[in-house]
């Protein structure tokens, strides 16, 4: 089969993903993630995601607005062999292409079978039905073939198995190439992190920026505890994206100040280790309440290794004291409590730094003590979730302890 001449100049994309379970809630729909991180990397309008069961009218009225809406549409699911396969014939049915047996794609087909020594499946004749004019799609991690049609009216689908290993090849190695030429240039992102600021004050911080952004866009966006703004230029090259971004970054990270923890960084605690091992520093961690959340923290960040030290977590503040072998009755004040403790965890432990949070009720303190220097806060939190005070914690203690590293760098 040759491959048809395209004309579409236009290029608004909608991913269609065809399945129950995915109704249902049975599968993830990673799909859908796979194939939209693909487009945005092409840079390729997508302004809709479909997800629909496997039902004959449900499917064709997907289809129908997809139509009205995008030019290209992708569909994932669907190609199998079974009656309830039905995405390849009802799409050529709304594109108002006929179905043929296609020889190659059936040669393909029986090979496969010959391949793994096992007979073929009547059924699996169907899956090498092609659309007139269409293209087929290689697909040598399984029987189904996917393929790709026009419609008279200029649209193109890309109609793709569901197992995400087969619909992954097909999508990069066939699918990924053909989109490229509707591309105008790929789309660049620089995540800008903050902390200590929520995202509606972060928003107003940058409003005229987001109001103005066409290249690049801002995004805000909040995150357990944290903010973060998303800028996103589209260009030809990662040259010219950076030419685009620099500018804008600079100036986000200026007016957010030391609210900005870092660009492009994986997380606070990476950011934290760096500027341990950076001042020979080590963090040992005393916490109660907060099932040692802030120590957790530390675990998938590489350089912990080397700059994080013991930790104790109880329950209560009272059987932190005791575990760390302070016998005094605790300040009153939970604020100074939890600065005492800090400061108790350093020598117990043989530290240079330590970090204490206390989470009890509603209530929660952190203290940070960094060679001798101790900085505490304590403070009753609105009604939420017991989840909501421990990320709380660790997060104003693990803030708390960025600005003291950051003041001795100045
Ligand atoms: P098959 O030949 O296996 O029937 P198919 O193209 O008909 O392939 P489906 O029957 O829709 O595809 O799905 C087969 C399997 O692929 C599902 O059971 C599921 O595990 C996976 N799958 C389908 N759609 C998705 C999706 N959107 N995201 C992730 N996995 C999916
Ligand atoms: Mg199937």
């Amino acid at each position: 089969m040759r491959e048809t001449t395209i004309k579409v100049d236009r290029k608004r994309c909608e991913i269609l993903c065809v399945g129950t379970e995915l109704l249902l809630g049975d599968i993830l729909n990673t799909n859908a993630q796979y194939l939209a991180q693909g487009l945005s990397k092409l840079g390729l309008d997508l302004y809709v995601q479909t997800v629909v069961g496997d039902n004959e009218a449900r499917l064709e009225n997907a289809i129908h607005l997809a139509m009205t809406r995008a030019d290209i549409l992708l569909f994932t699911g669907g190609l199998g062999p079974t009656t309830d396969d039905i995405t390849k014939e009802v799409a050529a049915r709304c594109f108002h292409r006929e179905l043929y047996m296609d020889e190659d794609a059936l040669r393909e087909i029986q090979d496969f079978y010959a391949l793994t020594r096992r007979a073929m499946p009547v059924s699996n004749q169907k899956q090498a039905l092609m659309p007139r004019g269409g293209l087929l799609l290689k697909n040598p991690q399984g029987t189904a073939p996917g393929c790709m049609m026009t419609s008279d009216e200029g649209h193109l689908a890309f109609l793709m198995p569901g197992p995400p290993r087969e619909m992954r090849p097909m999508f990069d190695n066939e699918v990924a190439p053909i989109l490229a030429r509707y591309s105008n240039g790929g789309l660049y992102s620089k995540a800008v992190r903050v902390v200590s600021l929520g995202e509606s004050r972060m928003a107003e911080m940058l409003q005229d920026l987001i109001d103005a952004g066409t290249n690049p866009t801002l995004a805000p966006y909040a995150k357990d505890g944290e903010a973060m703004v998303r800028v996103t230029a589209r260009a030809s090259s990662k040259e010219e994206a950076k030419a685009i971004l620099d500018p804008v970054i600079n100036e986000v990270l200026q007016r957010l100040g030391r609210h900005a923890y870092g660009v492009d960084v994986p997380n606070l605690e990476s950011v934290i280790s760096e500027k341990l091992q950076q001042q020979g520093l080590t963090l040992s961690f005393a916490e109660a309440g907060t099932g040692g959340l802030a120590a957790q923290r530390f675990l998938s960040c590489e350089l912990a290794q080397s700059v994080c030290g013991p930790g104790l977590s109880a329950m209560t503040t009272g059987q932190l004291a005791c575990a760390l072998g302070l016998m005094d009755a605790l300040p009153e004040n939970t604020a100074e409590a939890c600065a005492l403790l800090s400061q108790h965890a350093c020598k117990h432990f043989g530290t240079t730094a330590g970090l204490c949070t206390l989470v009890s009720g509603q209530e929660l303190a952190c203290a940070v003590t960094v060679l001798g220097e101790t900085r505490q806060y304590a403070a009753r939190m609105p009604a939420r979730g017991a989840d909501y005070y421990r990320t709380q914690a660790s997060q104003a203690a693990l803030d708390m302890l960025r600005l003291m590293l950051m003041d001795r760098e100045a």
